[in-house]
């Protein structure tokens, strides 16, 4: 990844892809204490447009107000070094990284002499899954591995070190044969994906667990919107545990990268039909229509980077 061709945003201004460096002292490097975002933009006709791209930046800076690590760029700034990431290297389709992190001026865990950093790289990306997973439905497992309890780390942020327990669950069910990993929180109860939020479907109403442990997801909000507005779906947030997930007509993972995606198995159960279900198709196709620019409604979660 890094010996690309672009401009990489880095502390206010664009540098050379290969020279968008830092020291290996850099104290995130060493202590995982950072935060990032995953944000997506889509090819429209109104050219490339960034999903949600206010949102991404609100639980960034809410991420580093967790932290109590201090921004020192305000959200507009932000905001803009993430259209000019994608509009200066030309992209359509983009996966952006936006990053805050701690650099090398000192190694103590106190970090009280140190500068926060903020990047931003932006990089072609057309799809995380293949065709016939978002159609076909992935298999999932239950990982061994407990998500972060409430007290242990700070599940409302996007933080890096968290990031560790995902790799861990992930790398797992991947070496079981299986594409994604569901962990349950410190209580057994369904918390996430190892990068999504889940919801599962049963006689026509949706569930989704509360956000105790999980990430407080922006396609899980969009999703919800969808699901209220435009098919008229009741959508309860409420505790699930993994049988439920068992006998569920339909489950999906959300997330700026997964999108809308359907599980056909979990621990070797087939879920539903053992394919994608038919409200999970309705909410896929309006999630990938919304996305895209094909809806009227919501202009707003749209940001043209040509704007
Ligand atoms: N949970 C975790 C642990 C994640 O990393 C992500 C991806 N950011 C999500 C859920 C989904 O969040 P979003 O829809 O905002 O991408």
């Amino acid at each position: 990844m890094a010996e690309r061709e672009g401009l990489i945003w880095l502390d206010g201004e664009m540098v050379d892809w290969k020279d968008a460096k830092v020291h290996v002292l850099t104290h995130t490097l060493h202590y995982g204490m950072g935060c990032f975002e995953g944000v997506r933009a889509y090819a429209t006709d109104k050219g490339a447009q960034i999903f949600r791209l206010q949102e991404h930046t609100d639980r960034l800076f809410r991420s580093a107000h967790i932290l109590n690590m201090e921004m020192p760029f305000s959200k507009e700034e932000i905001n803009e070094a993430q259209l000019a990431a994608v509009r200066e290297n030309n992209l359509e389709h983009a996966y952006l990284r936006p990053m805050v992190f701690f650099g090398s001026e000192g190694m103590g865990l106190r970090a009280d002499n140190l500068k926060v950093h903020v990047m931003v790289a932006a990089w072609e990306w057309p799809s995380y899954m293949s065709p016939e997973a978002k159609e076909l439905g992935i298999k999932v497992q239950t990982s061994s591995y407990t998500r972060h309890h409430v007290n242990i780390t700070m599940c409302k942020a996007k933080a890096n070190g968290n990031y560790m327990n995902s790799m861990l669950a992930l790398s797992e069910a991947l070496r079981s044969g299986c594409e994604e990993a569901l962990l349950l929180d410190n209580e057994g109860y369904v918390a996430e994906g190892s990068g999504e939020n889940i919801f599962v479907i049963r006689e026509g109403k949706i569930y989704t667990p509360e956000l105790t442990s999980c990430l407080d997801g922006i396609t899980r909000r969009t999703v919800i919107e969808l699901a209220k507005e435009e098919l008229g779906l009741d959508v309860i947030e409420k505790r699930i545990t993994r049988d439920e997930v068992y006998v569920a007509d339909e489950a999906f993972f959300t997330g700026t990268a997964a999108e809308v995606l359907p599980i056909r198995e979990l621990d070797g159960r087939q879920i539903g039909s053992g394919r994608r279900g038919p409200i999970t198709e309705k909410l896929q196709t309006l999630y990938f229509d919304q996305v895209t620019g094909k809806r009227a409604e919501h202009p707003e979660w749209l940001s043209p980077v040509n704007g």
